[in-house]
């Protein structure tokens, strides 16, 4: 029987910032992959690099299970993998140049390699699976050892010849997703994950997906493993997937790795049926937008089915600066939402983005507003990142630097001539959660005066954050006029 070690190149420890949350996720796209070959009858074992320290870790194991393919299947849910992180390219290619060198067939599928395949052909890969995987792995391991192979048969794969890269076109994606079977869990470490966890939280959580890609387009927003169609599993399928989860590994606590949860008319509502009938107690946290929240009933269903927080891509509380994104919601909606949410009890999320192309001060100020009027539970700040195969890319591309990627996800660095210089953006990112923790503290000093009954833990700890919040939020504002 042949046998497949899967891996994938995400390094938590070379993502510190991510690495200091304490907050990892096992790599579900990975053991989906694993999961559809060992279907096939291949043997299959993983060897995952999110929680250790270094590439070479997997030479014992290639050494001892000498597997006949070697498949670095980066988990495409995760967005952490959709940045193209230089570290993680770096490490791929450590583990392309150790399956080479133990006989290897070497496949890779992920972001970074959909969109700069020869860079991983030069590194020795044998295979770059373009896109959405599973489908072209499947036909590449049936095809690959019959007497009349032709690469240029299977759809959805680049591979060297003459010197040169030999690209097919792509695959069209998977449409129904429950055809494919549940994601291999029993090749993770569980206990390793959830020993971070209960550690740095008390609790333990794991992650899962419903759909696949995002039909909106967000001009910035790359997507080069499931593209633009959206495909969902049935919420019975997924439903099934979380009793599995919380039976086997007692977790109650989910995130739900969709670019965007619950877009399917009336998906939200079945799955919180389903959620109900078979009496499944977690909470969840997911991805949406704000004009989709605000559709029908859906914030209610959220709830009633365990909802935690969801995080919505605010970006900016300029509308100019959504209208140049393309990203289709407006300032106005992002309130409303705000105030459903709230009024339900679930937490929001937001992500900002600063240095869109024309966003000038008063923008920013804007952005600032809005967050403070709103005040979500938490934000994640980020700058924009031109990422290739989107307009954004193709509008800035020739004014980029050198540098086209982040080396890890805490980088931010501007890849691109803005209004302001690169550093008024770190500047601006640390007086930002300045200022939203200066808020959260004196709107849990005024909670407690009002309440001294709630005193809680909670509450003391942002409050005690202000001595330095409050005065760092007026020391670290960025000098817009200095800095153009
Ligand atoms: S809605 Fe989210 S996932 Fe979809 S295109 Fe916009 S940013 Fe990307």
């Amino acid at each position: 029987m042949k046998k497949v070690l899967f891996t994938h190149s995400y390094f938590y420890r070379f993502d510190p910032k991510q690495w200091n949350t304490q907050m990892p996720y096992p790599p579900y796209g990975t053991i989906y992959a694993a999961a559809a070959v060992r279907e096939m009858g291949y043997e299959v074992a993983l060897f995952d690099t999110n929680l250790r320290e270094s590439p070479n870790e997997i030479l014992p194991i290639i050494k001892k299970e000498k597997p006949d393919f070697l498949v670095i299947y980066d988990d495409g849910f995760n967005y952490l993998t959709k940045m193209c992180l230089t570290k993680m390219r770096e490490a791929a290619f450590r583990l392309c140049e150790i399956g080479k060198e133990h006989g290897c067939t070497v496949m890779v599928c992920s972001s970074d390699s959909t969109d700069h395949f020869e860079k991983y052909l030069e590194q020795g890969a044998d295979y770059v699976l373009l896109g959405e995987g599973e489908e072209t792995l499947k036909d590449l391991l049936v095809k690959i050892n019959s007497e009349n192979f032709t690469p240029e048969n299977i759809p959805g794969i680049v591979w060297q010849s003459e010197g040169a890269p030999q690209k097919n076109n792509r695959r069209p994606v998977l449409r129904d997703l429950d055809t494919l079977p549940d994601p291999a869990w029993d090749l993770v470490d569980i206990p390793s994950y959830k020993k971070i966890w209960m550690e740095a939280h008390g609790y333990f959580s794991l992650n899962f997906a419903t759909t696949r890609g995002c039909p909106y387009k967000c001009n910035w927003c790359a997507k080069p493993i499931y593209g633009n169609r959206y495909n969902s599993r049935s919420p019975e399928r997924v439903a099934k997937e979380i009793e599995y989860l919380i039976n086997e590994y007692d977790v109650h606590y989910f995130w739900v790795c969709d670019d965007i949860f619950g877009l399917k008319p009336g998906w939200v509502q079945k799955f919180r049926d389903e959620v109900k009938k078979r009496n499944l107690n977690f909470k969840y946290k997911i991805q949406s937008r704000v004009d989709l929240l605000l559709k029908e009933d859906t914030i209610q269903a959220l709830k009633d089915s365990g909802l935690d927080i969801v995080w919505v891509g605010a970006e900016s509380g300029s509308q100019k600066i959504l209208d140049a994104m393309d990203k289709g919601t407006k300032v106005e909606q992002i309130y409303e939402a705000g105030k459903k949410l709230k009024a339900q009890e679930i937490k929001m999320g937001f992500f900002l983005q600063f240095g869109y192309l024309e966003e000038n001060w008063e923008d920013i100020l804007l952005t600032k507003k809005m967050l403070l009027d709103i005040m979500p539970d938490d934000i994640g700040v980020s700058v924009s990142y031109p990422l290739p195969g989107t307009l954004f890319y193709d509008r800035v591309k020739t004014l980029m630097k050198e540098k086209q990627n982040w080396t890890d996800s805490d980088d931010l660095d501007m890849m691109y001539p803005a209004t302001f210089p690169p550093t008024f953006y770190k500047q601006l990112h640390r007086w930002i959660h300045c200022l939203f923790r200066r808020k959260q503290g004196t709107t849990a000093l005024q909670h407690l005066l009002r309440n001294p009954q709630d005193i809680n833990p909670f509450l003391i700890k942002k409050i005690a954050s202000l001595a330095y919040y409050a005065p760092a939020a007026i020391l670290k504002k960025p000098q817009h006029k200095l800095a153009r």
